[in-house]
């Protein structure tokens, strides 16, 4: 056979045979145009079609391999219209099952009598015994080669399974092997990102093994193998990224606080810091006294206090003679900021302005002046602040509040407005130290593990479906007392029930969560709709979801928080900094489906007000299950910090990590299979990226030109601002 051309990374995918223009187009939706984005298209789960049971012993209703003759000669019968039904009898020496296709006549033609195939589909019984409703199939002869385990892929428009196994299949073949009578021999690839000796150490594969066995794996054991090592990479390419982000930052100046006394501003606060809020303090204080820029991050619990901590930092800015600006991601929230601190910094001798889009032209123009003179010493926000106009005379310090609502450029944007400045950062996700110190390895992170004193706890119940009747009476009475009900559900929609059958997940894979049995998932809109017509047909009911459009969010919102649907169904996009003080309680439907961290958060939504306020998880979790003892944890703990750590222990970093990228947004490094992985590999990658730097600071040695090529691929290398 001719020797094909090699492909690298950057090769069009137009050089795949069967890629046409249209083709191109649907990959290009999935955000694939080269050979590697396409490679780096992994598989969402997996069809082990290796493991062949007999008809008498496979187990029902879930997707299985059999290996079957066909007996009869498929027979096709219209039925109605457009609809047409071929059926034919199919047998192994343990019994025989019905075969069913829908609108497949040429089916005939394809399962001729006396012929075997490998099929894959849902066994189910009937009365006079089994059938197999529209399953895949291979011919099965002596000498097929067939994969035992298939990948089953995103896909878009215009895509099959068919056409991404065989494109993904080409590509590899094209990057990684040479051609010798058409049989492709897997070679080692020029550049591994993991230097040899960390594969050594941490017994990695190399980098060809894992992009061959996740996407056309071997064995259930090679696909774990090639998706810990990828996961792996993630997390090691991250961890390089952000130590030299962390150590390009130390490279800036910034300005130098002489003074970082705090006495005066403390005396102007109505209440006493916190022990946590203190530490907070202290550690500012330091940071802002040296000439290389303070980052960090203020992570706790809504409610903790964050802010003036945050306003300590200004504090001091302003009482060197510099400017401080605080971004918040929504007018509200600015608006909220600005009430707050004006009145405090104003009576201290402050000026500050409040820039948000809806700031009139004429006012406008005053702030924009203000701050390029020095006139205004503190400026509070929205994304207003990064627009063109904006100019600091001398900034001090720039503080982000929510910062996870924010995009990495609208974060950068703001510092770089200066020339070296100091940065705050506040987020009001709790995560274990452990993880923070990984995930957020470039910041210097200072958690508010304690609550102001005075904060009432929200009562918390786990309720199973026999409770739904009382559970509606709880509701209207919140409702009737002029509270605010939020109603949580795991979905938008109902799920397709055409979805590409798959029995093997990563999440089987990686052996992290027990198997449980699926209890039917409440959809956001279904729910909505069902509880408006049928059970408070006199009661406002709102719904909010991540695909409605940011003005339709506003709306609805703004309707939960007046009043005029004081039900809110929603998914989990209420967002954290919304205040509803009137909300007094929050229902998780299908609650198992969530992390502890996540139903913290959401929890932590009610009780804000005067009134008492209450948490209902709805689950059919079965007691004792894995899940039922999660959701226990949720009724005796309220220290987000704690949940936090349980929740790693139960469940490991997954939710941590995935919730941390979309967060961070790390640039074309996508964390995919990292949040399938356990704690000790994520310590693991942590530590190897360390031991790398610490042998080889600049990365010159040839053991590490793989790693410093996947770097630059990645354009992570060093970019030296915050994000
Ligand atoms: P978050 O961390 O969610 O941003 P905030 O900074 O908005 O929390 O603080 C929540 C509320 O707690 C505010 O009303 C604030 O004035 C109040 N607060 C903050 N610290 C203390 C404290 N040490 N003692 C009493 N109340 C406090
Ligand atoms: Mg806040």
């Amino acid at each position: 056979m001719k020797k094909r051309e090699a492909f690298s990374n950057k090769t069009d995918i137009e050089n795949i045979p069967g890629i046409s223009t249209v083709r191109k187009k649907s990959f290009a939706s999935l955000g694939i145009t080269d050979i590697g984005a396409l490679i780096d298209h992994f598989p969402r789960a997996y069809q082990n079609r290796g493991n062949i049971y007999t008809i008498a012993d496979a187990p029902l209703d879930t997707p299985v391999s059999l290996i079957l003759t066909v007996g009869t000669d498929p027979k096709s019968v219209k039925i109605r219209g457009n609809l047409s039904l071929t059926k034919f009898k199919a047998f192994d020496n343990s019994a025989s099952c019905e075969i069913i296709f829908y609108n497949r006549t040429y089916a005939d033609k394809s399962y001729p009598r006396g012929s075997t195939h490998r099929f894959y589909g849902k066994l189910t019984r009937t009365r006079g015994g089994f059938s197999l409703s529209s399953p895949e199939s291979e011919p099965y002869y002596e000498g097929a080669k067939l994969l035992p385990i298939l990948p089953v892929y995103p896909l878009a428009t215009g895509l099959t399974q068919k056409i991404l196994r065989t494109s993904v299949r080409y590509a590899l073949d094209g990057l990684y092997s040479e051609y010798t009578d058409g049989v492709s021999e897997i070679r080692e690839a020029d550049k591994d990102p993991i230097p040899a000796h960390i594969r050594k150490k941490y017994k990695l594969c190399t980098k060809a093994f894992a992009l061959e066995n996740i996407h056309f794996p071997e064995s259930e054991e090679s696909l774990r193998i090639a998706s810990d090592r990828l996961a792996f990479e993630e997390l090691f390419l991250l961890s390089v990224k952000l130590s030299y982000t962390k150590k390009a930052q130390k490279e800036k100046n910034a300005p130098v606080m002489a003074d970082t006394e705090l006495g005066e501003f403390l005396k102007s606060l109505p209440y006493e810091l916190t022990g946590a809020q203190k530490k907070v303090c202290e550690a500012i204080q330091t940071d802002m006294s040296k000439p290389t820029p303070m980052n960090r991050l203020i992570s706790g619990d809504v409610g903790s206090g964050k802010t003036v901590c945050a306003a300590a930092g200004a504090y001091i800015a302003l009482k060197n003679g510099c400017q401080a600006a605080m971004m918040a991601p929504t007018e509200i929230l600015a608006r909220q900021h600005f009430a707050d601190l004006s009145a405090m910094f104003e009576r201290l001798g402050y000026t500050c302005a409040l820039l948000i889009g809806a700031t009139k032209a004429s006012e406008k123009k005053r702030i924009f002046d203000g701050l390029k003179s020095g006139e205004i010493d503190f400026v509070i926000g929205t994304h207003a602040l990064i627009g063109d106009k904006v100019e600091f005379a001398d900034a001090g310090l720039v503080i982000t509040d929510e910062q996870h609502r924010f995009g990495v450029r609208q974060r950068a944007a703001l510092s770089e407005k200066t020339k070296g400045v100091h940065v705050l950062v506040m987020s009001a996700t709790p995560i274990p130290r452990t993880l923070a110190l990984i995930l957020y390895g470039d910041l210097d992170v200072s958690q508010i593990d304690e609550m102001p004193p005075g904060r009432k706890k929200v009562d918390t119940f786990v309720v199973g479906e026999p409770y739904r009747e009382r559970l509606n009476a709880f509701i209207r009475k919140q409702v009737d007392a002029g509270g605010r009900v939020y109603i949580v559900c795991p979905t938008v929609e109902e799920a397709k029930p055409d979805e590409d059958e798959a029995d093997l997940n990563f999440e089987d894979i990686f052996g992290l969560f027990e198997k449980e049995e699926k209890s039917e998932l409440k959809s956001t809109l279904e729910y909505a709709r069902k509880l408006r017509e049928e059970i408070f047909p006199d009661i406002g009911v709102g719904y909010i979801h991540g695909k409605m459009k940011s003005g339709e969010k506003e709306a609805a919102m703004s309707a939960f928080a007046s009043g005029e649907t004081p039900i809110l169904v929603s998914t989990t996009v209420i967002e954290v900094g919304v205040n509803v003080p009137e909300a007094t309680l929050m229902v998780v439907e299908n609650a198992e489906r969530f992390g502890l961290s996540q139903l913290h958060q959401l929890r932590g939504r009610v009780g804000r007000g005067k009134n008492k306020s209450y948490c209902v998880l709805v689950s059919d979790a079965k007691v004792g299950s894995a899940s039922q003892k999660r959701l226990d944890v949720m009724k005796n703990k309220t220290n987000g910090y704690e949940i936090a750590e349980e929740d790693l222990k139960q469940r490991g970093p997954g939710d941590f990590i995935s919730t941390s990228a979309e967060m961070r947004q790390h640039g074309k490094l996508k964390l995919k299979l990292a949040q399938y992985t356990s704690a000790a590999l994520m310590m693991n990658a942590s530590a190897a990226a360390s031991e790398v730097i610490t042998l080889d600071p600049e990365l010159e040695k040839a053991e590490n030109a793989g790693l410093r090529h996947a770097l630059g691929e990645l354009d992570l290398a060093r970019s030296g601002t915050l994000n």
